[in-house]
């Protein structure tokens, strides 16, 4: 079975001591899950080294970057580099989230080149993708991710695409309360997953994990989960708080 994952996007909150108490909390619920399930924790740059030695060698709990620059090293002031994410033992960042796109001007071109230096640094991008209200409302949707996906991605040869994570988040459902239904997240993602199929071959596109990510809580989560396409979610809001989590991280295909 492809991996079944729950990402938390911690985004720019907690303090260093509300993150420490919010992953132990969720570490020691010590939820039981099967080798296929993940649980991923997109945590703030100066907490991953505490977050990452609190998962140690856990093989079900990572944690993950929320962006890194799409340069090697340099005068960069500001930027972390994959380089510098993989010398710590992180294995994941997220890259393109819809916020880095709108708010920080990220292009295609810019968020390939972050999953390429990734990728060279034997970290996995968790890539997101998802169109704005307009689009949607248009009905071109589906050609408006495709794109994101082909512009960003398909210069990658078959066994470094094969490494990636996929989050279709529609824009109009992040932070909103508003969820996809179950079928439009499963409309998008199953053509999400023939888009790579075409591209990348059957085997390929069958094991590649695309997670929904937009107002995912604990009440909306099996029922977005338990689709065909959808392993899983990327989740805000609700990765804040324990209890919501644990019963997101219960919800995963089993
Ligand atoms: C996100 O930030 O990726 C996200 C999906 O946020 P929320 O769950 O709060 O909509």
């Amino acid at each position: 079975m492809r991996k079944q994952i729950a990402a938390a996007n911690w985004k720019m909150n907690l303090t260093y001591q509300q993150a420490e108490k919010l992953l132990t909390e969720i570490l020691n619920a010590r939820l039981p899950l099967g080798p296929d399930q993940q649980v991923l924790f997109g945590v703030p740059f100066p907490y991953l080294i505490m977050a990452n030695s609190e998962v140690a060698d856990d093989t079900n709990y990572f944690i993950a970057a929320q962006n890194c620059s799409d340069k090697k090293s340099g005068a960069y002031t500001g930027e972390v580099s994959a380089e510098m994410l993989q010398s710590i033992g992180i294995r994941y960042c997220i890259i393109g989230h819809s916020e880095r796109r709108e708010i920080f001007k990220e292009s295609h071109q810019v968020l390939g080149a972050k999953v390429d230096i990734c990728l060279q640094y034997d970290i996995t991008p968790v890539f997101c993708c998802g169109e704005p209200l307009s689009i949607r409302d248009e009905g071109t949707q589906n050609a408006f991710v495709q794109t994101q996906l082909e512009e960003s991605l398909f210069h990658l040869p078959a066994e470094q695409f094969q490494k990636l994570i996929i989050a279709y988040e529609p824009i109009w459902a992040i932070g909103t309360g508003r969820t996809a239904s179950t079928e439009q997240a499963q409309e998008m993602q199953q053509h999400l997953r023939a888009v790579i199929r075409n591209k990348y071959g059957a085997a390929i596109a069958d094991a590649v994990s695309i997670l929904y990510g937009g107002s995912v809580k604990a009440s909306n989560a099996a029922e977005l989960f338990g689709s065909p396409d959808v392993d899983g979610g990327l989740v805000g809001g609700a990765s804040l708080q324990a209890q919501e989590f644990e019963q997101i991280i219960k919800a995963l295909k089993q």
